[in-house]
């Protein structure tokens, strides 16, 4: 095998690259693995897409797509929709024109295929709209509502994200706590939070890319704010990482890299 050459990339930065391979790879791979959808399992994939709908901080026409998407699926008066007509609709709003036709990782690039990839795309992913709606919050009179983003990334998980065992343990951290968020900024918080959670459960195990070590993110590097001591202990300025955590997944923040 070709020895793994790091290609240039910016670690404080979010590359659109990896936001719209993580949405193929929802759409063709994830989705895709279900015949017909039905059930908790379409109303899931519903509420999902109309978060994505609101916040995915893509570009216009990428937008758009995911709004007409939304708009369709709202309309579905069938209790079961097979995939081949959400692909065959997909199809006719120039969904493969839109977005990558397969998956390119460039942020989330492992140093071997089986690292690192979707699941590192679908954690931005995730950040990003909680962020998103966080933004939203501040600037526009109307309220995005924490629950209807954090139960839509909720229910994407359980019934659709392909590392079962993954979901099993994302399921039981939301199960604990997930309900009692009540603003945005502390759902911003919350997925900080427990990703670094589940960066502590597996760093040192073989998921870990030894490229990419499994660390309590943001390292002080990327915001030497977000470190603080009480009695030369270490811990977290909630405030400064919150700023942090706005601005490194703001759009200004995105990498448009894809040439169209
Ligand atoms: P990731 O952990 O995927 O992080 C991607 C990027 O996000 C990092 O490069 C960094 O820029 C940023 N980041 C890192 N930490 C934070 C943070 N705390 N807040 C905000 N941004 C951050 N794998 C398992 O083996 N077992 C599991 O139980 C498991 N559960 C998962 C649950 C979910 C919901 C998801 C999405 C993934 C899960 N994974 C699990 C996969 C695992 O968490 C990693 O995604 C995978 O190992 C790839 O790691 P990575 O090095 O690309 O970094």
């Amino acid at each position: 095998t070709a020895e793994w050459i790091p290609r240039p990339v910016d670690h404080s930065k979010i590359y659109m690259t990896d936001l719209e391979s993580a949405l193929h790879y929802i759409l063709h791979i994830e989705v895709g693995k279900f015949k017909v959808l039905e059930g908790e399992r379409l109303t899931a994939l519903k509420n999902f897409v109309s978060v994505l709908a609101k916040y995915y901080p893509g570009q216009p026409l990428v937008r758009n797509f995911l709004h007409t998407m939304d708009v369709w699926l709202r309309r579905q008066q069938r209790k079961s929709i097979p995939y081949v007509s959400l692909g065959m609709a997909m199809k006719s709003w120039r969904e493969d024109v839109l977005l990558p036709r397969k998956s390119i990782w460039v942020g989330c690039q492992g140093s071997e295929p089986h690292f690192r990839g979707f699941p590192c795309s679908l954690w931005i992913l995730f950040h990003s709209l909680t962020v998103q709606a966080a933004q939203h919050n501040e600037y526009l009179q109307k309220k995005a509502d924490p629950q209807e983003v954090l139960q839509a990334i909720r229910g994407y998980v359980k019934f659709f994200f392909g590392c079962r065992e993954c979901a099993k343990h994302f399921e039981q951290m939301a199960a604990a706590s997930m309900d009692r968020v009540k603003s945005m900024d502390d759902a911003v918080l919350w997925f900080w939070n427990r990703h670094n959670r589940v960066n502590a459960r597996l760093a040192g195990t073989a998921s870990e890319d030894p490229h990419f070590p499994k660390i309590q993110w943001p390292p002080k590097d990327l915001c030497d704010s977000c470190h603080n001591e009480i009695q030369g202990d270490p811990v977290w300025d909630l405030g400064a990482t919150l700023k942090f955590l706005k601005s490194h997944f703001s759009l200004w923040n995105i990498v448009i890299d894809r040439k169209r």
